[in-house]
This record gives structure tokens, C-alpha cells and sequence, in this order.
């Protein structure tokens, strides 16, 4: 005997109910990232390894641990990308940003891939939602992409969510900060692990990341990246929080938000949903105006987010999944299959967002209705929302006389009717 196969650990498959879900998420990110102006972009699963240890940054956890790297069989580095902004970054540079008209608005949703330890909310295949706009450098571009996210957030339901918000100083202020980091951790350092004594000499602003509660100790009364912002950033910052309330976006500051990604500039958030153990952001995102360039491209400031979608499937109560109508099509015995096939083509055809479905089981109308009896009450069968249930039961004398006898489950009533007023008899009965 053969051992049984699993999915790779921290994967996990979606079935129809799940997976429907997942669509209908996307289909509300469509509908409101469109509704900004955003564009949808598909970009490899897989990128140069090279791609995320100059972007993400080389010694963060991301690059570090986590990567899915293998050689092609050319021996090129390849990974499975962690994160989407730093290939969008690269198909942007690639195509030739002076191509594209500005800003750029663009949003994606996709799997990622980090070598992390499962556990609830943290998996090793993850999808993430993002957006990304390119060529605002005012905080008007950070005041947009966070109103379209809590658009996006609240049409999910998530009516209580709140954003942390922090800026990080840029290029002499950040090391003027980093340095002060250092001398503020520099005295515990003993009590530091491997990992973090490294972060300290090497990137401190990645001590933020530790999860370990001692440097989350030591970090307590760490200097605040709020009082090393000079004029430009600060002024930027104070102007974005203006903003926000124009864009409904209800936030929060705290100095101790800084993403655990190299690229951020000036604006980071995070979003934390109570419904997600306390350690589990729901979605993550900031200012990265040196990535572009940084990636070869001309200087071009950008702003983006990426939410975890499936967290959010897990932290969302309420169902977004359309509501479709169903339609039990009951051929009365194998005799009738013909005549069945070509009215449920024509209930397709005219109530395209019903469910037209066959009882293919050759056992009647009788045993059919009591099936359809079933099938009324149990909607959890169907990975949608079910509505109106109606049974349409095809035999002999509906085929000979071209009728069709449309029964609707939930009030009992049952009318026979000519089949070409389908149409007419149909009309409103779509959810
Ligand atoms: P990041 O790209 O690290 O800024 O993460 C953005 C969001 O992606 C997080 O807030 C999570 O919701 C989600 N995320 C990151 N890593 C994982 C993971 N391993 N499993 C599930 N979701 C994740």
C-alpha cells in the first residue's frame, strides 16, 4: 500500500463553500478598488530571488527565513514570491514607467509564500489582497488608499475596524533614530537572543519585529520614530492625518508600528481585527517612495497595502456571497432527459444568475420533489446563498403538450405553463 498524500503543511485546500468566499471577497475588491480608478495586475508567482533581498530587505525575517527558494534547472535563483508590491514594483520598472499614464492605480490579489510555523491565521500558501498607487508623493495618495480600504473593509462588514498609524524618519533622520534605537538597547544587549543582537547591530528598526517579550521589554520606553521626523515628514504626517477623516478612515497612532519590510517610508499601518488572536494583523501597509528607484526605476513615491485574505475570510461575520435562486429540474425518468436538457438550457439562458440544476438520479418526479424537499432545506449543500427554491418537473405531458410545470418550494403553489412563456412566468424570480 501506497502511504496516503497530504498537502504540504501550511497549505490548505478550498473547498466550494470556502473558495466561494474567497471570490466574492475579490469581487467586492473589484467593485470598490474599481469604483477609485484602480486596475487589476497579475504578476508572477514566482520572481528572482534577487528581486526580494533588494526590496524586502536582507535582513528581515521575510528574506532571511522565510523564502521558498529553489535554482531553475539553469541554476538561476528563483523564489516564490513572499509579498506582491516588490514584483508589481519590478513589472512597473520593467514595462518603463514614462509608458504608463499617472498615477498609476493598480490593485491585485494572489497567493504568497513564506516558510513560517503554521498556526491559526499564519500559513505557509496565504493569499493576499493589495493595492498600489504610484506617482503621488502628497499624503492626499495615502489619504486615498486608506479611504479605499476602509470603503473595502466596511462593504465586508468590518464596520469597527481602526488603523494604527506611524511614520518612520527618512534618510538622515532614520539613521539619526536608528542610532538613538542602538543606544537605547545597546546597554540590555546581553539579554537579547542570537536573533535580535543581530537586528541591533545590523537593522534595528527590526528589534520592532521580535516577538520575543524581553526585547519587547527592553523596547518600552524606546526612543519614538515621532520625534526624529524633520519638517518635510513631520509636515507630511500632520497633513495626512487631516486628511483621513475626509476619507473615513478612523486611526490611532503608535510609534511602535513599523512592518516588518525594509521598503516603508515616512507612512505605515496596520490594521487589527478583535475577531483575529492579538498578535494577527488583519492587513499591513505604508509609504515606499525609494522602492522604485532603489529597483532601477526613475524616483517615483508610491503607497500601498496588502491584507491578508485569509484572515479576513476567517474574521468576516457576514456572508458576501451572492444570493442565486435555484431551480431543481426533475426529468420524470430517463425518457424525459431530452425535453429537460433543453428547458433547463432556456432557464439558464434567461435567469443567468440562477441554478439551474438536474436531478440526473433517473427516479421520477416523486422521489425528485422529495429531493428538492431536501435540497430547499439544507442551502448549506450549495457554496452560495440559496433563495428561492422552485422545482420544475418535467414528464411525459409536459413534454407532449411543450408545457412546463414550475412548482415554488417555499409557498407550495404549482402552475403549469406554456413553454414559451417561460420568459414572462420567470421574470423576478432571479434571487
Ligand atoms: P506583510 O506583507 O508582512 O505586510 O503582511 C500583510 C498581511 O498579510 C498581514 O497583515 C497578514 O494578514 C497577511 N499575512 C502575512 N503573512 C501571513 C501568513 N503566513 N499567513 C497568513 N496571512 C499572512
Amino acid at each position: 500500500m501506497t502511504a496516503r498524500l497530504k498537502a504540504p503543511k501550511g497549505t490548505h485546500d478550498l473547498f466550494p463553500a470556502e473558495a466561494e468566499k474567497f471570490a466574492a471577497v475579490e469581487s467586492v475588491a473589484r467593485r470598490v478598488f474599481g469604483s477609485f480608478g484602480y486596475g487589476e495586475i497579475r504578476t508572477p508567482i514566482f520572481e528572482s530571488t534577487e528581486l526580494f533581498a533588494r526590496s524586502v530587505g536582507e535582513t528581515t525575517d521575510i528574506v532571511h527565513k522565510e523564502m521558498y527558494t529553489f535554482p531553475d534547472r539553469k541554476g538561476r535563483s528563483l523564489t516564490l514570491r513572499p509579498e506582491n508590491t516588490a514584483g508589481v514594483v519590478r513589472a512597473l520598472v520593467e514595462k518603463g514607467l514614462q509608458e504608463i499614464p499617472r498615477p498609476i492605480r493598480l490593485w491585485y490579489a494572489g497567493p504568497q509564500f513564506r516558510y513560517e510555523q503554521p498556526q491559526a491565521g499564519r500559513y505557509r500558501e496565504f493569499r493576499q489582497i493589495g493595492v498600489e498607487l504610484a506617482g503621488v508623493a502628497s499624503p492626499a495618495g495615502d489619504a486615498e488608499v486608506l479611504g479605499m480600504l476602509f470603503q473595502f473593509l466596511r462593504a465586508l462588514g468590518f464596520t469597527d475596524a481602526v488603523a494604527t498609524l506611524n511614520c518612520i524618519p527618512r534618510g538622515q533622520a532614520r539613521q539619526a533614530f536608528s542610532k538613538a534605537l542602538q543606544d537605547h538597547v545597546r546597554p540590555h544587549a546581553e539579554r537579547l537572543g542570537a536573533e535580535d543582537r543581530k537586528r541591533l547591530d545590523q537593522n534595528p528598526l527590526r528589534l520592532f519585529d521580535s516577538k520575543d517579550p524581553e526585547t519587547r521589554r527592553i523596547l518600552e520606553g524606546a526612543p519614538a520614530t515621532l520625534d526624529f521626523l524633520d519638517e518635510a515628514s513631520r509636515s507630511h504626517h500632520e497633513e495626512l492625518k487631516r486628511l483621513l477623516p475626509g476619507g473615513g478612515v478612523p486611526f490611532v497612532e503608535s510609534a511602535s508600528i513599523v512592518r516588518g519590510i525594509d521598503y516603508y517610508t515616512l507612512t505605515v499601518f496596520e490594521v487589527t481585527s478583535a475577531r483575529l488572536g492579538a498578535q494577527n494583523a488583519l492587513l499591513g501597509g505604508g509609504r515606499y517612495d525609494d522602492l522604485v528607484s532603489d529597483l532601477g526605476g526613475a524616483p517615483t513615491p508610491a503607497v500601498g497595502f496588502a491584507i491578508g485574505e485569509d484572515r479576513l475570510v476567517e474574521a468576516m461575520t457576514e456572508d458576501v456571497r451572492p444570493t442565486r435562486t435555484l431551480f431543481w429540474a426533475i426529468p420524470d425518468g430517463p425518457d424525459e432527459y431530452l425535453y429537460a436538457l433543453g428547458v433547463a438550457r432556456e432557464i439558464r439562458a434567461l435567469l443567468p444568475d440562477a441554478i439551474v440544476e438536474s436531478d440526473l438520479s433517473g427516479r421520477g418526479i416523486v422521489k425528485g420533489l422529495s429531493r428538492a424537499g431536501h435540497v430547499a432545506t439544507d442551502p448549506s449543500r450549495y457554496p452560495f446563498r440559496v433563495g428561492r427554491v422552485h422545482a420544475v418537473l418535467l414528464g411525459s405531458k409536459e413534454r407532449e403538450g411543450d408545457t412546463v410545470t414550475v412548482k415554488d418550494l417555499a409557498t407550495g403553489k404549482q402552475e403549469t405553463f406554456p413553454r414559451n412563456q417561460l420568459a414572462e412566468r420567470l421574470a423576478g424570480r432571479e434571487r
